[in-house]
């Protein structure tokens, strides 16, 4: 599990990764529906590594 701090150690190069948050909008084939959804990732800004914060969805 992700503890609640806002900033992670990069595992590749040890510096601190940054949280970014953004919404991704879904298509839903064959309708004109569109799923939202709120995805983070952790971010470092030394090596472009990146990690998707897996979150605790509503099914
Ligand atoms: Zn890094």
């Amino acid at each position: 599990m992700i503890s609640k701090t806002d900033t992670k150690e990069c595992p590749m190069c040890g510096e601190r990764m940054r949280r970014k948050d953004m919404e991704l909008v879904d298509l839903v084939p064959g309708t004109s529906e569109a799923k939202r959804r709120k995805v983070s990732e952790w971010v470092c800004p030394e090596c472009d590594y990146f990690e998707e914060i897996e979150q605790e969805g509503r099914k």
